[in-house]
């Protein structure tokens, strides 16, 4: 095989290669379904490989190559799709036991967006059960290793995208991000994730966690992929009434901007070494010609709680679906319609997800809903208005994408609160629906540190051009 077949390309390298036919499109999925098989063992980060498909793809490609016709970007690139979007035909889980047979009927629009340019799909990637959880220690059907550091986590829920990228397995991965599922697991592997704004990019064929809070976003190992990616996937979809057009005309480069950092996000708690790091890269970026503003977000302290109270609620209604008749498995052994509910619900979701459902059906219950569910609400808005503020003053904001680095495995998996606590500096961005990127920023041994910017909703592209500057 040509040696130009190189399995760390970035979207553009590759691009370049097929296009001075240095290698074929065929021979670039070969490649990376070779690693894949190779290291699937030990990093397990792929629940199904769609041989047959990628091999499909990539051979239309070469033909169009062949033809010499207009090749767009993202032709012939390997990618991986989080195992919560359907590709049509092929298996879809989740991750879960109940969902352990059922093959999607057909494509999510992000899906098909990426077949219309054709992008060779390599497989679907392991993530916690339904993209609950920090870790991807909550799937059914096994842990993903950390390609950096065997013996600890991917992070979660996009776990298996995020290694797939950083073990070169793929040259970029589509994840899901409710509260952190993207950046927290781009960060844990040391590549680049974005999480958009709500509405930018349709949910169509992802299947529902909090369906307030899900968006669909990519993992790449620049931060020019993920731009790539991004505008291949966002735009309206008729198939999602909140899905919307986003223009992107501004031109941000050479712009001098004014930075926020929060100070409730340099908090009691946080790993020294990782305030170290993040405080170096800001006064790089300062000494770029940026102005760097001390800001206030007052209501971060109640994130947490105000998320797991709205993200449960809306799994608990939107898990409700799973009824052992409509989709996947049903319980063998019961004996009437109440009973198949109760027993295929029972022994087809993992811990963590009836404990998800448990929370969820609580806080919505008459007597509570007031209480917790409305509360929460009130919370979320004041979040909301806490980085309406401070937008009013700053361009963007800075901070760490988590405050502690990768952790091992089994390390959390006894204290779920321990486990909530990862997402400590993601899921305000996703109450208040505002876009955000994590960035690699600089390693504590083999372990990378994650730097996030966040901007106003539908500023994607200022969002790129700042982590641009950052990109090491
Ligand atoms: N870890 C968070 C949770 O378990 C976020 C997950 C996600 O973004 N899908 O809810």
């Amino acid at each position: 095989m040509n040696s130009m077949t190189n399995e760390s390309l970035t979207i553009k390298e590759a691009h370049e290669g097929l296009v001075k036919k240095e290698f074929s499109a065929c021979e670039l999925a070969k490649t990376h379904l070779e690693i894949i098989k190779k290291e699937n063992k030990n990093i397990f980060a792929f629940l199904t490989i769609t041989e047959d498909l990628a091999l499909a793809q990539s051979k239309a490609v070469d033909e169009l190559i062949a033809g010499g016709a207009y090749l767009p970007l993202l032709a012939g690139i390997p990618c991986a799709i989080k195992d919560n979007m359907m590709v049509d035909g092929v298996k879809c889980t989740s991750a879960s036991k109940i969902l352990e047979n059922y093959v999607a009927p057909y494509d999510a629009t992000v899906v098909k967006k990426l077949k219309d340019l054709g992008a060779v799909i390599l497989g679907k990637t392991n993530m916690d059960e339904f993209a609950m959880g920090s870790s991807t220690e909550n799937s059914a059907f096994g842990i993903t290793h950390n390609p950096r550091d065997l013996e600890r986590v991917p992070g979660g829920s996009s776990g298996g995208s995020a290694a797939a990228v950083a073990a070169n397995q793929t040259v970029y991965a589509l994840g899901s991000d409710t509260g952190g599922s993207i950046r927290q697991p781009a960060f844990c592997c040391g590549v680049v994730g974005l999480k958009p704004t709500y509405g930018a990019v349709s949910r169509y064929g992802l299947m529902a966690y909090a369906s307030s809070l899900d968006q669909i976003g990519p993992l790449a190992k620049t931060v020019e992929d993920a731009r790539i990616v991004f505008n291949a996937i966002s735009g309206r979809d008729p198939l999602d009434s909140t899905s919307c057009e986003i223009e992107s005309t501004q031109d941000y480069s050479n712009k001098k901007f004014t930075i926020g950092v929060p100070r409730e996000y340099f908090i009691e708690g946080i790993d020294p070494q990782i305030e170290k790091i993040i405080r170096g890269k800001i006064s790089q970026y300062e000494s770029l010609g940026h102005k760097i503003e001390e800001i206030s977000l007052p209501h971060t302290e109640y994130a947490l709680a105000c998320y797991y109270i709205v993200a449960t609620s809306e799994a608990s209604a939107n898990l409700a679906r799973f009824d052992g008749i409509r989709y996947g498995y049903s319980a063998k052994k019961a004996k009437n319609l109440l009973e198949i509910y109760l027993q295929s619900r029972g022994e087809g979701f993992g811990a963590e997800v009836r404990r998800r459902i448990m929370l969820g059906t609580y806080v919505l219950s008459a007597g509570y809903y007031d209480a917790y569910y409305l509360r929460a609400q009130k919370v979320r808005a004041l979040i909301k208005q806490d980085f309406d503020e401070a937008f009013q003053r700053v361009d963007a904001i800075f901070t760490p994408t988590s405050p502690s680095l990768a952790f091992k495995i089994g390390e959390k998996t006894q204290d779920p609160l321990q486990m909530y606590l990862s997402d400590i500096f993601t899921v305000s961005v996703n109450l208040a629906g505002i876009p955000a990127i994590s960035i690699p920023c600089g390693k504590i041994g083999e372990l990378p540190v994650g730097l996030q910017v966040i901007a106003k909703p539908f500023e994607e592209a200022k969002i790129f051009a700042i982590a641009k500057d950052l990109e090491e």
